[in-house]
């Protein structure tokens, strides 16, 4: 039986979680109703500037859950499967999406689930039910599962490295985000990794996980550092997990000839970076974006999470029910956590 009302997270303009009293909303006839029973807390959840634009809003893009009911022209799906879901999915159509850059279709852009992902229950709109709904097998945990989306995007953060093996790998910021980036480098056969981060657990997690060196930037100068890692070659490909111009301009510093220097988030819009185009002429470097993941990514990381290349037992340190949303957004944003999961009876 499917209740009439919800419980749902939503994030206020003062940036303060609070659990609202919702409608569950209707099914239209090509969409799906889900309910939730894990949802993740990402980065840019708790990255103020960007969410003082949405809010208020339920938030969450990170769910997986249960099939509660399909609408009539629904095909594939049936109430009780255990799925992932994309909050954004391309239309496979357009010029754009032709030439596999997803998260450029317009429909990608206007995607979301209704009303979040941190709600009991959601609806699927009929374009990600098409284009992004992944059926899990039934030993992924639901928490695991919720990994997908933010593998999915260190998926296509490599691919457009152009990272195939061999490389020296420099990945700054070692949040879940710069972990992951670390697990996955080493299953592509990166040469050698070397993560720079200031916060002491997370430079030990990216040793566990696979780093070779790490980096306090606090303590020593991410340059020489890297220099004196790489005998002066410095970094094949860099990896700049923070958005700040700080960062990446380490990112930059770190780069050697012919390198790669992928920029992983968002600035705030009115930043501006200076480079010097001789150093990127001469030494060739290519600086690449690498925004959100497509349906591609997302099947990618669901075969690297249900094969256990991901473990998500190292990657989420905390979990919450859905009445301490509020502790577990604020654990998220104080950078303590790697992954906070919130899950749901
Ligand atoms: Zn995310
Ligand atoms: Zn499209």
């Amino acid at each position: 039986m499917i209740p009439q009302t919800m419980r749902a997270a939503r994030l206020d303009t003062d940036l303060e979680v609070r659990v609202a009293q919702l409608e569950v909303p209707p099914v239209g006839t090509g969409e799906l109703l889900v309910r939730t029973r894990a949802c993740g807390i990402c980065s840019g959840d708790v990255m103020g500037w960007y969410m003082r634009q949405k809010a208020p809003l339920v938030f969450g893009h990170e769910p997986a859950g249960e099939v509660a009911a399909v609408g009539t022209a629904v095909e594939g799906f049936a109430p009780g499967d255990r799925v992932f879901v994309h909050h954004h999915a391309p239309c496979f159509a357009c010029a754009l999406c032709r030439r596999g850059e997803f998260v450029q279709c317009e429909a990608w852009r206007k995607g979301r689930l209704v009303p979040g992902g941190m709600a009991e229950y959601f609806v699927v709109p009929e374009v990600n039910v098409r284009g992004d709904t992944l059926r899990l097998p039934d030993h992924v945990p639901f928490t695991a599962a919720t990994l997908i989306e933010p593998v999915a995007c260190t998926v296509k953060s490599l691919r457009r490295a152009g990272l195939r093996g061999g490389e020296r790998v420099a990945i700054i910021g070692l949040g879940i985000m710069g972990q992951l980036h670390v697990v996955l480098a080493r299953h592509a056969g990166a040469g050698q990794i070397i993560g720079l981060d200031r916060v002491p657990f997370r430079l030990e997690r990216a040793r566990m996980l696979g780093a070779d060196a790490v980096v306090d930037v606090d303590a020593r100068d991410p340059a020489a550092a890297v220099q004196d890692l790489t005998e002066g070659a410095l970094a094949d490909v860099v990896i700049v997990g923070p958005g700040s111009i700080e960062a990446m301009e380490i990112g930059l510093a770190l780069a050697g000839r012919g390198a790669t220097v992928v920029l992983f988030t968002a600035s705030r819009p009115d930043d501006r970076l200076s480079v010097a185009p001789y150093d990127l002429y001469f030494r060739e470097i290519r600086l690449v974006p690498s925004y959100s993941c497509g349906p591609n990514d997302t099947r990618d990381a669901l075969a690297l999470v249900a094969s256990g290349i991901v473990d998500a037992e190292r990657l989420v340190t905390h979990q919450y029910p859905l009445a301490q949303v509020a502790d577990a957004y604020r654990t998220a944003a104080a950078g303590t956590s790697l992954k906070t999961v919130v899950t749901f009876p």
